[in-house]
């Protein structure tokens, strides 16, 4: 019987499994490297959506995952980390409005919300855009899409997790796995404790190949780093995702903005100490493209640039749940956590204390890999 279990990781999907293995009933040790959201889910985009992911069940999975947000939100007080604004997007090119075309065309083939907006009904949603960095129409509008606050649900579900008795262990990195007769029994630190375990759930995010392979097994992945840039607060009614040709932004509270885009992901560069910086003028372009789109902007200044990495597991596709050859291991590990993580996390949590996931979680195994 699975009555102790160790989360690894206190990113999104360590804090949403912990809450829901705490919830179901198990003891919990949740053990970080570092500290809560220290990882990729403090330099996120955490745009909540399923806009264009395929095959079928990802496309589901996400869907799923939004609801959860949803739901949680609603029924926790004070739970206004999650915004579902909607998201705008549009193309400026023909090769990219074809390709917007084909997934708006095919969300809706799911039954996914989606619809075709005109230069006026866009600026209805945000006045704040100057009318002339939008198409006449073909702006595309997914009005259940939104974003999370991560840090703040981390902070959520890690003290729901305490609450109910989780021990914390930060800044004591898990440095081994002792197993024997096919199972996990045991999480070794770098501090020398060891936390003996009935069941382990890998939540280490883009370092959960190196967790894979204290347990013996082979997790390929291919992460990618992103460069994100948070500015000054501004006085601009900006209050949806925004993926505009040239810049992708969405509001990050207290009137600060964040901004993306895939381009100026390649100008984050790695020193030979390991130092990552990112090019100042790439910074510099993607500011003034907000401040194209957004006239307001223009006061805005550049209050700090995050590099995330993401976890991307070889196709791409989230890893959940146990492993076959050592059942007592489990993953929850996947690109689109901010997304997923709530929902995923609890399918994952529910799997490791012998509930039957079989069919639900079929697409998503390991061993796919
Ligand atoms: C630029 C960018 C944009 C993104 N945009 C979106 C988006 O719009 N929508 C979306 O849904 N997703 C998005 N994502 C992906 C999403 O942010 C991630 O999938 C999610 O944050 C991963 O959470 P996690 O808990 O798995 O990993 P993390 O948050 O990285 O947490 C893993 C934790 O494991 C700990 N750890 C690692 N090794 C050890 C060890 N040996 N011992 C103990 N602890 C260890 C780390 O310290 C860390 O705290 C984006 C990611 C990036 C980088």
């Amino acid at each position: 019987m699975v009555e102790h279990v160790v989360v690894i990781g206190a990113g999104v999907y360590g804090a949403a499994v912990a809450a829901s293995l705490t919830r179901r009933g198990a003891r919990v040790t949740v053990v970080d490297a570092g500290a809560p959201a220290g990882g990729t889910s403090g330099a996120t985009f955490s745009w909540t959506n399923s806009c264009g992911k395929q095959p079928r069940p990802y496309h589901d999975l996400s869907v799923a995952g939004m609801r959860a947000h949803r739901k949680l939100a609603a029924e926790t007080p004070g739970g206004d980390w999650y915004h579902e604004g909607g998201n705008l997007e549009w193309a400026d090119d023909d090769t990219e409005r074809e390709e917007l075309r084909k997934k708006v065309a095919g969300v809706l083939d799911y039954g996914y919300e989606a619809r075709w907006l005109s230069r006026a009904e866009a600026l209805r949603l945000e006045p704040d855009i100057d009318p002339a960095g939008l198409p006449a129409d073909g702006i595309a509008y997914f009005p259940r899409e939104g974003w999370i606050e991560p840090t703040r649900l981390i902070g959520h579900l890690l003290s729901s997790a305490v609450s109910r008795g989780a021990e914390m262990v930060l800044n004591d990195p898990v440095t081994g796995l002792e197993s024997t007769a096919g199972l996990v029994r045991a999480v070794r630190l770098a501090s020398r404790r060891q936390l003996s375990a009935d069941a382990v759930v890998n939540c280490a995010g883009p370092q959960a190949a190196r967790i894979a392979e204290l347990a013996g097994l082979v997790l390929p992945m291919r992460n990618t780093r992103g460069v994100l840039i948070y500015t000054s607060p501004v006085a601009v009614a900006v209050s949806r995702v925004i993926h505009a040709p040239n810049v992708h932004l969405r509001p990050d509270g207290a009137g600060r903005l964040l901004l993306h885009t895939r381009e100026t992901d390649s100008a984050a560069y790695v020193s030979g100490t390991g130092e990552i910086s990112v090019e100042r003028s790439a910074v510099t372009r993607v500011l003034e493209a907000g401040r194209a789109l957004y006239p307001g902007i223009r006061a805005a200044t550049v209050e700090s640039v995050r590099v995330g990495e993401r976890p991307i597991p070889g196709d791409g596709l989230p890893v959940l749940g146990r492993a076959v050859d050592l059942p007592n291991f489990h993953f929850a590990v996947s690109h689109s956590g901010a997304t997923l993580s709530v929902h995923a996390g609890d399918l994952v949590a529910a799997e490791a204390l012998g509930e039957d996931l079989g069919e639900v979680l079929a697409p998503f195994r390991f061993e796919r890999l």
